[in-house]
């Protein structure tokens, strides 16, 4: 951590100068070393700034500590007191001596500092409501946060309200170095045992936290905190928010879907979940009733075919896969045929007499061994398809003459 950093003195330094002091080819990029570190690498669960120096574009930027020694040291002095080494990824080589103007990628370093500093409120709330700690903290196109420990839906809920307040009341945001002996006093949340500078980051009294990532200077500048989900993770919670314009989208996108399926149901949107349980019933019911329609329609179709021997062809129209299914079991079971094919025109304005026409079927037989003969059967009827030894399924296109000829030559 540079404690010097641009990001660190000036927080909201959007354009700076810096001189390259290196640059080095590396694998169709350049590593480059500036005099001024003013884009943020990567680190603390924040991802790095993106933005320009000169012409060209940063890629990545990451920290490497330096290692102790003489010469390390001595690196670290002549590069002006830096402790570490800031890596900028560059898609073009740059003059190393030469002064660039860099810009950084404003719009996504604020929408990080927003999503940190939500974060960090959610956490320091849950911790000093519930005392689990975030053991995980990931931003990527959603942020998730996860906790040592379990929380129901509705206490998150109370913690989004709470978190709300806090930005509402739009209290500073203040970043704390204190000495060692500052820090034995002062009671903060940190992940891992800290050495040397420690920087502690005050959410307006929300939160008290050691972090190296980037904020903002008021809690109103993070702008709405949504949670949007919560699932069990390795023996604690992972909590899913949105913070800031992220927020607002998904706002924007879920509430337009809420319109559109109110209009399409003519429904208003607060009644549309117990409207749709409603219909989901409805809906239950009335597929119950179609299944006790078709029971009896297999029942009877079998009646009438009971005495039929060797191959039977059936043609049902407006039937789906399960019920061409249901109804060719239905006629193995109760018919004294062999082979049983139930074929199911695809499109309702075809009939058996249209000449070629697209087929669902399914053949079926308790003596025969239909999945050895799928294949010749599939040739004859340009179908594709196969199953068990007992029944097989597929489709095929062909004139039903064609389908008839196949059925007695080949399931024999
Ligand atoms: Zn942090």
């Amino acid at each position: 951590m540079d404690k010097n950093a641009l990001y660190y003195q000036v927080p909201y330094v959007k354009e700076f100068d810096a001189a390259v002091t290196s640059c080095e080819p590396k694998d169709n990029r350049y590593i480059v070393e500036l005099d001024t570190h003013g884009f943020y690498p990567e680190g603390g669960g924040q991802a790095a700034d993106l933005g320009t120096i000169g012409e060209a574009s940063v890629i990545d930027v990451q920290e490497q500590a330096l290692k102790d020694g003489a010469a390390e040291e001595k690196l670290a002095d002549e590069r002006g007191n830096h402790l570490v080494r800031v890596l900028h990824f560059v898609d073009r080589p740059l003059e190393v001596g030469r002064t660039y103007h860099c810009r950084i990628d404003w719009e996504r370093r604020m929408r990080n500092s927003r999503n940190h500093s939500g974060e960090h409120i959610v956490s320091g709330l849950v911790h000093e409501k519930y005392g689990y700690n975030n053991v995980g903290f990931h931003m990527s196109d959603v942020m998730t946060i996860d906790f040592d420990g379990m929380l129901t839906w509705e206490q998150l809920m109370e913690i989004e309200t709470l978190a709300n307040q806090v930005v509402l009341s739009n209290r500073p945001v203040k970043a704390l170095w204190p000495t060692e002996e500052e820090l034995n006093t002062i009671d903060y949340r940190s992940k891992k045992a800290l050495s040397g500078d420690v920087r502690l980051v005050d959410l307006g009294g929300a939160d008290l936290c050691a972090c190296c990532g980037t904020h903002v200077m008021t809690t109103g500048e993070i702008g709405i905190i949504k949670i949007l989900s919560v699932l069990g993770h390795k023996g604690g919670v992972r909590v899913e928010l949105f913070c800031g314009f992220d927020a607002l989208r998904d706002y924007q996108k879920k509430h337009d879907q809420l319109l559109n399926l109110s209009r399409l149901l003519s429904i208003a949107p607060l009644e549309i979940e117990e409207a749709l349980k409603q219909l989901m019933e409805q809906s239950r019911q009335k597929d119950y009733r179609i299944s006790e329609i078709n029971r009896r329609y297999f029942e009877l179709k079998a009646e009438s075919l009971k005495n039929h021997t060797g191959v039977l062809v059936d043609v049902e129209d407006d039937m789906n896969n399960v019920e061409l299914r249901k109804c060719c079991d239905h006629l193995m079971k109760n018919t004294c045929a062999t082979v049983v094919g139930v074929f199911g025109l695809k499109d309702v304005k075809q009939s058996k007499d249209s000449g070629d026409a697209a087929w669902n079927y399914v053949i079926g037989s308790g003596t025969v061994d239909v999945r050895s003969r799928a294949k010749d059967f599939n040739a004859l009827v340009n179908g594709r398809g196969g199953g068990q030894k007992e029944m097989i399924q597929g489709s095929c296109v062909c004139s039903y003459d064609t389908l008839e000829k196949a059925m007695k030559e080949v399931m024999r």
